[in-house]
């Protein structure tokens, strides 16, 4: 599986630690020398994690002049944040009105405020560390029914109740002017959405950490973490780290290394494919609007173009988060349904990567033990949340708890039995999302 010598050193939740062989690691424009944690390291804030969450919550607080350390089990973005679709979607993944019915007015006018705020900060981000990912703007939303269609009406009217009036709706030929393929009976634009080359996202937040006097350990899993402590200890193999404060960004690779952790959600994998280079006028043929696009089905499909003109595929589900035997016999079939101009066309990378879904779909925050929080379950849609999160959580090390009080509260439903009966999820999960999506509710 590794390609890269510099990673291939531990036995761990990520096997040898390498990369997955995808086109992100393929196509990265830096490779980092991993520096291991030996010894003891003292810290303001120890971050396990170096995913997106990780990294906000770092680069946040290092900006306030925080001592930060991160410490993480294989390489830089080595998890979903390295591996996604590179989709950036505002919102949370659970809609506002499920928010509403869910949890009342009060916390859907306060998530309503917020949903944008996760792009913007990625914006920043790159823009203020001149980070090179291949940031391009607009994303759209397919409908496969009329009944999607009426979702993302309504979904467009409570947006412009919360004063957002970015998304425009499209008809069967509007979507097709942007998107070539008769696939869908129409859809949804929302101008500041966009795309990026994930994995060059999150080493450029590494490097944008590093230039702020962060510290990055990776190989380094963690073992252990002994949150009831006053000063948090982190373990790993051959060291430790003693912080003020510990932020948990492990996701769903966090596994049950703390165990207060692990019902409240669950590893899924999703699955991509990157076709060989298609061609510059092929390309443009297949997305003339060079934005990226997702369907509004529970089990979606989603894609884009790569900077270098591939089709880069995702979709499927996996609940319990194994991968599957064949990435590419699994999509190849929902890819050449959505383009039959691409029948047969060379498959140059597949892969999987797990995020973790929560029950209610709402992502969670929160704090354990003394000086411990955590942030999790952005159930598949992460990009900005992920970045919101980190924000969020370093407002609440700095001493403004506002907004991290405001998500602390939620009520969560926790998945009972924990790992044990995650193969049964992952069918019925499965079977019910399917029937779901087949018949068009
Ligand atoms: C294939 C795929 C496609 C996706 N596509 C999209 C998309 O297009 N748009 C979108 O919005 N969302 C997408 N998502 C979801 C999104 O990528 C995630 O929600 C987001 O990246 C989560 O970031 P994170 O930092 O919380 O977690 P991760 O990026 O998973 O980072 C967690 C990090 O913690 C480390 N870690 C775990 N355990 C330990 C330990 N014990 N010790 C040390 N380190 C540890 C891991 O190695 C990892 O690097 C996708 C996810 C996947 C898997």
């Amino acid at each position: 599986m590794t390609k890269d010598a510099n990673y291939a050193q531990n036995t761990s939740y990520a096997g040898n630690g390498a990369y997955p062989d995808s086109y992100y690691a393929a196509s990265r424009n830096s490779i980092r020398t991993p520096l291991v944690l030996e010894g003891a390291v003292e810290a303001d804030v120890c971050v396990v994690g170096a995913g997106y969450s990780g990294l906000s919550t770092a680069i946040h607080l290092a900006e306030k002049g925080y001592k930060v350390v991160v410490v993480e089990g294989a390489g830089v973005g080595w998890g979903a944040s390295g591996r996604n679709g590179g989709q950036i979607v505002n919102g949370l993944n659970a809609s506002l009105s499920t928010i509403q019915k869910r949890y009342g007015d009060g916390a859907a006018d306060f998530v309503g405020g917020l949903v944008q705020e996760g792009g913007k900060i990625i914006r920043r981000l790159i823009r203020d560390y001149q980070i090179e990912c291949d940031l391009k703007d607009g994303n759209i939303y397919a409908a496969y029914t009329p009944a999607h269609m009426r979702d993302l009406e309504a979904k467009q009217a409570l947006w412009r109740k919360y004063g957002m009036d970015d998304h425009q709706m499209l008809d069967k030929t509007g979507i097709r002017a942007l998107v070539n393929t008769d696939a869908y009976v129409g859809g949804m634009l929302d101008t500041t959405g966009g795309h990026m080359h994930p994995l060059n996202l999150v080493l450029g937040e590494a490097r944008a950490l590093e230039s702020l006097g962060g510290m990055i350990y990776e190989q380094s899993p963690v073992t252990k973490v002994e949150h009831e402590l006053p000063r948090p200890v982190v373990h790993t193999a051959k060291g430790h780290v003693t912080a003020g404060t510990v932020v948990l960004c492990g996701n769903a690779y966090l596994g049950d290394v703390v165990r207060k952790l692990v019902s409240r959600v669950m590893p899924v994998s999703t699955q991509m494919v990157t076709t060989a280079p298609l061609g510059e006028a092929a390309a443009k043929a297949l997305i003339p609007s060079d934005m990226c696009v997702e369907d509004v089905r529970y089990i979606l499909d989603y894609f884009r173009l790569s900077a270098d003109n591939r089709l880069v595929f995702g979709g499927g589900t996996v609940y319990g988060g194994t991968d599957p035997a064949d990435v590419v016999a699994k999509l190849r079939p929902n890819l050449e349904k959505v383009f039959p101009q691409l029948k047969g066309v060379a498959i140059d990378y597949a892969w999987s990567g797990n995020f973790a879904l929560s029950f209610s779909r709402v992502p969670q925050m929160g704090r354990i033990g003394t000086n411990t929080y955590f942030a999790h379950g952005y159930s598949g849609h992460g990009v900005t949340g992920s970045h919101l999160f980190g924000r969020i959580l370093s407002e609440a090390i700095h001493g403004d708890t506002s907004r991290f009080d405001q998500f602390e509260k939620l009520p969560y439903i926790p998945f009972p039995g924990g790992r044990m009966f995650r193969a049964q999820y992952s069918t019925i999960g499965s079977w019910w999302y399917s029937l779901k999506d087949s018949l068009g509710i």
